[in-house]
């Protein structure tokens, strides 16, 4: 592995991430959450600054321009309709008979009355000669409707003349007064047309344009003084008016927003927009609480799409996890395994490289229980069932094998044949079962008292042999007391035993297997001669021969 790799498996250990659980896990948020935040950085920095203002900048310059263009046309409509009744030869025609005419009066009023009737927004209609004195009207208050003799002087070469919005309060109503020069044929200015306009029109615009519900828009003159406001007119608003700075900042920054705070209190981003000629200004306004709002808004939908971006990566984490499960399946079992139980079954994992590993690991299971069967085979074949030390057919290879070996190397070793006195009392008094109990006892025995290098044997029923490898009579006698004294200190269940041994050596008392265990034999046996709970040296072999011979006279 090359040493950055080493550093990340390092790293990764660190933090406890040495499951691939853990690190798809942290891949997968990783992989989700990373190009979702640059791209929300990289967004963010081409929209900087967002102020609050730039937020809902287009919607109040929409706003305000949408009122300013409305109202403008609102007038124009009105004047142009003025200006159409103005030059209708009814009232150029009558105006000049008016003098001594109470009949060109009533037919002038009468067409005032009939322009009053299509002019939804006209409260009434005056027309003045020439003079500026008043000579007829159409019917309706026409109170208040004035303008000063030096404006309407202009009248005589100017096209129209707009007056100042009022209050009036007959009406009950926010009104405006329009004039329009009356000429005559060759262009000789013979009078003016007046009328008195409410603003329930402009009212209605004001009503369309409104930003939001908890928006505000209102119409001021230039002198910062409130004309309307959104669905409220009435003398008090006229009264109003704006603070100067406010006003001037407004103006000054025409068409964009201004954050400024109104005279109750409330912050506010406004933009206002001009209105010539009414010498009107619309300004529409949003509560800067409301623009915060709608800015947090926005920032909980980031909330939203970093919550689904997590729930994309648990799901890829939970995918992950789907596939690591097969690893861990092979990765128990394989625990099992080395803690020797070879009975563990695995469901095959399909293809892939898990398919592959789970397969490889069956075949290599199936290859150890093959192996273990025939080392169970084996050591079935060389061992006593009962005891689980070796068999006689095992210790007479053994033996073989030494004897070969000491007689090439001129070494000696040594046997012990341990026979169990009176057992076949014991085996009467307690049974069969009892006997076999006492017999595994007796093995272990042996097995403790002896090397791991010497073999231990079961030769018959109640005999063992032990060879010592190595060891000189002397030794052997030594080992084989030791065994006896054990033996007679033990608590069997069915009380107390002891055992006879006979010791030999190679190649003193013989120089094969079945010499030896015959020397041995008869120096156990003449240990039960003895009284048994004993150990005999086999004698010379001379002597041995002749004992022999008068045991099988004996017997014969
Ligand atoms: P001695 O002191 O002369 O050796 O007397 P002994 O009774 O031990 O000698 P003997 O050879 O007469 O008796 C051996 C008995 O051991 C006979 C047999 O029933 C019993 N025996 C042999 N193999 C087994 C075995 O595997 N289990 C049990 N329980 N008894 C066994
Ligand atoms: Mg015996
Ligand atoms: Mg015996």
């Amino acid at each position: 592995m090359t040493t950055w790799q080493d550093t990340i498996a390092r790293r990764l250990r660190a933090v406890h991430l040495d499951t691939i659980r853990n690190q798809m896990l942290v891949f997968a948020v990783v992989a989700t959450l990373v190009p979702a935040l640059a791209v929300t950085i990289v967004s963010h920095r081409q929209n900087r600054p967002p102020s609050i203002g730039d937020q809902v900048a287009p919607e109040l310059r929409g706003a305000s321009a949408d009122a300013a263009w409305d109202i403008d046309q609102w007038l124009s409509d009105r004047l142009r309709d003025l200006r159409v009744a103005a030059t209708a030869y009814a009232v150029a025609e009558n105006l000049a008979r008016t003098q001594g005419s109470a009949e060109a009066v009533g037919r002038l009023r009468d067409y005032l009355n009939s322009v009053r009737e299509r002019c939804p927004d006209c409260e009434g209609l005056l027309v003045l000669d020439a003079r500026g004195r008043f000579v007829t009207s159409s019917g309706g208050r026409m109170s208040g409707v004035q303008f000063s003799q030096d404006r309407l002087t202009t009248l005589r070469t100017s096209d129209a003349l707009v007056g100042d919005a009022y209050w009036d309060a007959g009406l009950g109503k926010a009104t405006l007064a329009l004039a329009v020069p009356i000429r005559q044929a060759d262009g000789r200015y013979v009078g003016a047309l007046m009328a008195k306009l409410n603003l329930r029109s402009v009212a209605d615009i004001l009503q369309r344009i409104a930003p939001t519900d908890s928006g505000d828009v209102y119409l001021m003159n230039e002198q910062g003084r409130l004309i309307l406001r959104l669905r409220s007119s009435s003398a008090e608003v006229m009264r109003t008016k704006v603070p100067p700075a406010t006003a001037q900042a407004l103006i000054d920054r025409e068409g964009t927003t201004v954050e400024y705070k109104r005279a109750d209190g409330r912050a506010v981003i406004g933009t206002l927009r001009r209105i010539p000629a009414l010498r009107w200004a619309a300004v529409v306004e949003m509560p800067r609480a409301e623009v915060v709002r709608r800015a947090g808004g926005s920032g909980s939908g980031l909330g939203v799409t970093l919550v689904l971006l997590l729930a994309g990566a648990g799901l890829v984490t939970y995918v992950g996890v789907l596939l690591v499960r097969p690893l861990e399946r092979l990765a128990g079992a394989a625990a099992k395994v080395a803690a020797g139980d070879l009975s563990v079954e695995l469901p095959s994992a399909g293809r892939g490289e898990v398919g592959l590993l789970t397969q490889v690991f069956k075949n290599l299971l199936m290859r150890l229980r093959e192996r273990e069967g025939q080392g169970e085979l084996e050591r079935l074949s060389v061992t006593d069932a009962l005891t689980g030390l070796y068999n006689r057919r095992h210790l007479m290879g053994t033996l073989a094998n030494e004897v070969q070996r000491s007689r090439r190397l001129r070494r000696t070793f040594s046997v012990l044949l341990a026979d169990v006195d009176h057992f076949k009392q014991y085996n009467d008094t307690h049974g069969h079962l009892g006997g076999d109990a006492a017999l595994v006892k007796v093995a272990e025995i042996l097995r403790k008292m002896t090397r791991g290098v010497d073999s231990v044997a079961r030769y018959g029923g109640e005999e063992f042999v032990v060879m010592l490898i190595e060891a000189p009579i002397a030794t052997a006698a030594a080992v084989g007391e030791r065994i006896r004294a054990r033996v007679a200190a033990e608590e069997f269940s069915g009380g107390k035993m002891t055992v006879s041994v006979g010791a030999a050596e190679y190649p003193t008392h013989g120089d094969t297997p079945e010499e030896l265990i015959a020397s041995a034999d008869a120096a156990m046996y003449e240990a039960k001669g003895g009284g048994r709970d004993r150990v005999v040296v086999a004698g010379r072999r001379a002597d041995l021969e002749k004992e022999g011979k008068r045991r099988r006279k004996g017997e014969a």
